[in-house]
């Protein structure tokens, strides 16, 4: 191939955005039918005013409804939208608890991991002792 890629970084930085952003859209369009199907009236609204608005606030619009239908959707479209930021950033595939570089491999499996795998057991751990209740 004749063409220049510039640096690695670049093209990684590249090829998580366009995965994170096919993930998005396809998560918006679930959310939005799911929504649709809604039998609330309120919510199909919001499936109509999410096509016009812009990305960002459809996150925050549907975050606010705590619908259990969508939620899994919406936490991860949250997730997406943080890990875009920080590819925007700079800081992407960087571990928020130890600052060490994330695996490629991790990364590939998970886009959106804001930890490396150590930081990210031991942060599980830590938060499931705190959700189990101790009987
Ligand atoms: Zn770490």
């Amino acid at each position: 191939m004749a063409l220049t890629t510039g640096s690695r970084g670049e093209d990684r930085t590249l090829h998580f955005k366009a995965r994170l952003r096919d993930r998005a859209d396809q998560l918006r369009e679930e959310i939005r039918s799911t929504l649709a199907r809604s039998n609330d009236e309120s919510h199909v609204r919001i499936s109509e005013l999410a096509r016009d608005e812009g990305d960002d606030s459809f996150s925050d619009l549907i975050v606010d409804l705590n619908l259990s239908d969508i939620d899994r959707d919406a936490q991860e479209l949250r997730r997406i939208d943080a890990a875009l930021l920080r590819l925007k950033e700079g800081t992407f595939g960087r571990c928020v608890d130890c600052d060490q570089p994330i695996p490629v491999a991790r990364l590939e499996a998970e886009p959106t991991a804001v930890r490396c795998i150590g930081c990210q057991e031991r942060y599980e751990k830590t938060h499931a002792t705190q959700s189990t209740p101790t009987l």
